[in-house]
């Protein structure tokens, strides 16, 4: 492994952590070859090899995938005829061939032109992703992310100390790309250990339920990922490891609660009390405040009436007491969102009674492999041709643009509802059923409650290997749609009066994702409180800048999450680069402060707003925690990654003010 400096100076030139300077050398055979070359994915076989072998006849233009868009799971090779596959894995053969030969096991960074060939045969030309995909580009020369000036250079001798809370996916994030603009930033972190969602939530059965290799930095490109839907432990292994190789961990003060936030007009700055676990207060005083909390980490735990009776163990999925052993024990779940969809397969065996209580069914897509591993084919590549994974992440990314947008995109005049949205939307709902119908043909009492009432995509979906039917239909498994009443001493009672006595209760009931900043107070111009701004409605520019609150930035803020395309880890660098571009704009102005103004937040929320009326999740009758107290859809981004590059690619300056 590299010693931290020369990962450090590897950084500066390719923006990647994980960058790898050479790969194996392939030994193989012809014969090994041609198999491996008929197992592979074809197109991004074809634009690694024209990438390490400098040859871009490699993109022929009539091998190009067509990218037929995803209904309910993707389409082999990018939808490639069997007549376009057969001449790939011919071309591909070759190339591999040729990498032996000429004994070629490293890759440099692209010329522009090059990149762009590739861009174009990979997305077929669809040149409005291409800014937002080469910032995912390991070996496009400037993807766009890393900061382009330091601070000594903008600001020299000014003290601007920045505070970033929380040191999850975004905290690291921000901490990464502060430190690289040499921005000086401290984190603090309520936990006592780094890591966010992914050390919170360690559940049986705890995994990613997106692809891993669309779930990952653009400057932390790991190629060697176990499985296909990384498990808890591995992401949380990945971004613990990613903090190291980023040099920020000894800049992160572990179980230190942000409690109050203070703008003081007078020195145009921000005093940050901080709340040690042991009670210590401490005020700061901060040039700016990065706020890198997370979205779905406060535990929502329904009311239930006689709640304080019940004798038996209770938790919430978020909060999982390892030392209580399930085994042999009868448990509720409450909740079939993802975290149950995950659990209940997970205690189904080892359990001696599981009672479900599912108020609505999840829609599930096919997911045959989501307990998978990567193949043995996967793995040989991405050791023997340069920079195979991360081209194979750029192909996950570029797939995942436009996602199932089309599928959750409703019709204007459409008859369907409450169950469907649009004509493709009906088609996705049938074809789902199809499947349940075939999972439920020998429980078929069970399928009429395993069909969800609304359309596909107006929640979350979740993916489908099987586990989950067989979990329903296992004779230990009893669930309840009656909904519950109240509880018992011993357990709960259902809306028949049934009651169901169990040794222990999972809340898998979900977050609060809309109380943003929850339990910290921000005090921003003229004495205004972030949440009286708000009233429960949690509005921000680019889900970024709030109106009256300076230099103070919310990364994953309000209505950027993406739910059905697009990847997390963009929208939360972006967000971090805008903030940067940001206090980039105040050094070089000599401010002391932006401030966004407040017809830039409206003009923003009014188009987003536009946005989600048109999708699943945004109809009238529909409820998730994708809406808020008000009904407003406040957590999702209707629109592509490509749209939020261009939102966040300029800090305009007609919406924003500039405080001396
Ligand atoms: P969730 O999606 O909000 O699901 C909560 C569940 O609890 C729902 O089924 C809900 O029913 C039910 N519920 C809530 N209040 C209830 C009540 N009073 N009575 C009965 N049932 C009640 O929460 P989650 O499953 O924790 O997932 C939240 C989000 O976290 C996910 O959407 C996803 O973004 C993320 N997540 C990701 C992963 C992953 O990547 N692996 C795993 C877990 C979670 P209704 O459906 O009827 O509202």
């Amino acid at each position: 492994m590299p010693s931290m400096q020369e990962m450090r100076s590897q950084t500066m030139r390719f923006d990647d952590l994980y960058w790898e300077a050479s790969s194996e050398r392939i030994v193989e055979d012809d014969g090994e070859l041609e198999k491996i070359a008929a197992r592979a994915d074809l197109p991004v076989l074809l634009a690694a090899l024209a990438a390490a072998l400098g040859d871009t006849s490699f993109l022929s233009s009539d091998l190009q995938p067509p990218l037929t868009p995803v209904d309910t799971q993707p389409h082999a090779q990018g939808g490639m005829s069997p007549a376009q596959q057969g001449r790939a894995k011919a071309l591909a053969l070759e190339g591999l061939r040729q990498l032996r030969d000429k004994a070629i096991n490293s890759v440099d960074l692209l010329e522009d032109g090059t990149v762009t060939e590739l861009l174009a045969f990979l997305t077929g030309g669809r040149e409005h992703w291409y800014a937002s995909l080469k910032h995912e580009l390991d070996l496009a020369p400037d993807k766009g992310g890393a900061p382009q000036w330091h601070f000594d250079e903008v600001a020299e001798g000014r003290s601007f100390p920045v505070l970033i809370i929380g040191a999850g996916i975004a905290g690291i994030a921000a901490a990464y790309r502060y430190a690289q603009a040499g921005v000086p930033f401290t984190v603090v972190e309520d936990a006592p250990t780094l890591g966010g969602t992914w050390a919170k939530n360690t559940y049986p059965g705890v995994r990613l339920d997106t692809p891993t290799f669309g779930y990952s930095y653009s400057f932390a490109q790991r190629g060697d990922w176990p499985h296909q839907f990384a498990e808890g432990g591995d992401v949380l292994d990945y971004v613990r490891d990613v903090a190291e190789r980023a040099g920020v961990v000894e800049s992160i003060e572990f179980s230190t609660r942000l409690v109050r936030l203070l703008w003081d007009e007078e020195s145009r700055t921000w005093q940050a009390t901080t709340r040690l676990s042991g009670g210590q207060e401490r005020v700061r005083t901060f040039a700016a405040v990065v706020s890198a909390l997370g979205q779905l980490d406060r535990p929502n735990i329904p009311d239930f009436a006689g709640a304080e009776l019940y004798g038996g163990v209770t938790m919430h999925s978020q909060e999982w007491s390892h030392g209580v052993d399930y085994r042999g024990k009868r448990v509720a779940v409450i909740g079939t969102g993802a975290s149950a969809y995950q659990i209940v397969p997970a205690l189904a065996d080892g359990v001696s009674g599981l009672v479900l209580f599912q108020r609505s069914a999840p829609w599930m897509l096919p997911a045959p492999s989501y307990h998978d591993g990567v193949s043995d084919t996967f793995d040989w590549l991405r050791r023997k041709v340069p920079h195979y994974a991360q081209w194979y992440r750029l192909w996950v990314t570029l797939q995942g643009i436009p996602g199932r947008m089309h599928t959750v995109t409703a019709e204007d005049g459409w008859q369907g509802a409450p169950l469907s949205v649009s004509a493709k939307n009906q088609e996705v709902r049938e074809v789902l059923i199809e499947r349940l119908e075939e999972q439920f043909a020998d429980h078929p009492e069970l399928l009429e409650t395993a069909i969800p009432n609304y359309p596909p995509g107006a929640k979350r979906m979740l993916r489908d290997n099987g586990v989950w039917a067989a979990a329903l239909k296992s004779e230990r498994t009893t669930v309840v749609t009656a909904g519950i009443e109240r509880f018992s001493e011993k357990g709960i009672i259902d809306k028949y009066g049934v009651e169901h006595e169990v040794d222990i209760v999972v809340f898998a009931t979900g977050f609060k994702p809309s109380d943003y900043l929850d339990e910290v107070e921000v005090v921003g111009r003229q004495g205004v409180e972030i949440h009286d701004f708000w009233k429960g409605d949690a509005r921000a520019y680019n889900g970024v800048t709030v109106p009256g609150f300076p230099n103070f930035f919310l990364i994953y803020g309000p209505n950027v999450g993406g739910v059905v395309a697009g990847s997390l880890h963009f929208m939360i660098e972006r967000a971090v680069e805008f903030s940067l571009k940001a206090v980039h704009e105040v050094l070089q102005r000599g401010a002391s402060a932006i401030d966004v103004k407040p017809a830039a937040l409206d003009r923003f929320v009014e188009w987003v707003d536009a946005g989600n009326r048109r999708m699943a999740w945004g109809q009238p009758y529909v409820r998730s925690w994708y809406q808020n107290a008000h009904g407003r859809v406040s957590q999702v981004w209707p629109y592509t990654n490509a749209e939020y590059w261009e939102a966040t690619e300029t800090v305009k300056a007609d919406d924003h003010e500039f405080l001396a």
